[in-house]
């Protein structure tokens, strides 16, 4: 069984008039964190673990910070692409360990309910996540909140398999698009409408 490693780490500085988001949770506190999205920096280590883990770039390789488009965006979206890669790639989640670096608020209260959070949001067990959390102590970063991730991962679809499938797939793209055109150019039937995705695929690169 072929497993792999990926690191992720993020900070984001304090800033007051904003809610405390932490691993998709809103933490009571006077000051959140400032970002061009939501400011999770949990969520931010994360998805750059998972992506770090199959070589699939890191979160601005798509979600860039100049793009209005993720201006105050829930960070749950930057995740699921980074688990949508992830799966892609053929792997899935063994064990997800975090390290949050900040002098407030407490994390041990609240470390328990942010587990089970974390949890739901990958698609994994409790058990399958780790939040610790450390003072700045001696660094003068008090204002500064960080988080270190790592994750292990295993791969559930073969190399080969897996390219058989999108050979497959891609086939029966072909076949439809094949019949879509004789539809309409015989009956007049118009093609169907494709869905747009959620973001804008040139940005990808
Ligand atoms: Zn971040």
């Amino acid at each position: 069984m072929e497993t792999r490693i990926g690191f992720g780490w993020d900070s984001h500085v304090f800033k007051a008039g904003v809610p405390l988001r932490i691993g998709g949770m809103t933490l009571e506190h006077p000051e959140g964190l400032a970002g061009h999205s939501d400011g999770d920096v949990l969520l931010h280590a994360i998805t750059d673990a998972l992506l770090g883990a199959v070589a699939a770039g890191d979160i601005g390789t798509y979600f860039p910070p100049d793009d209005p488009r993720w201006k105050d965006a829930n960070s749950v979206i930057f995740l699921n692409l980074a688990l949508e890669e992830l799966h892609n790639a053929g792997f899935r989640i063994v064990n997800i360990d975090t390290t949050l670096v900040l002098a407030a608020p407490k994390i041990g209260p609240v470390a328990g309910e942010m587990r089970v959070c974390v949890a739901d949001l990958l698609g994994i067990d409790m058990d399958q996540v780790s939040i610790k959390a450390k003072t700045p102590e001696g660094m003068g970063l008090d204002h500064v909140a960080q988080c270190h991730a790592v994750a292990l991962v295993e791969r559930t679809i073969e190399a080969d398999e897996l390219k058989s499938m999108s050979a497959v797939i891609e086939t029966q793209r072909q076949l439809e698009d094949v019949v879509e055109d004789l539809l309409s150019s015989v009956h007049g039937v118009p093609k169907k409408r494709t869905i747009a995705p959620v973001y804008d695929t040139e940005d990808i690169t």
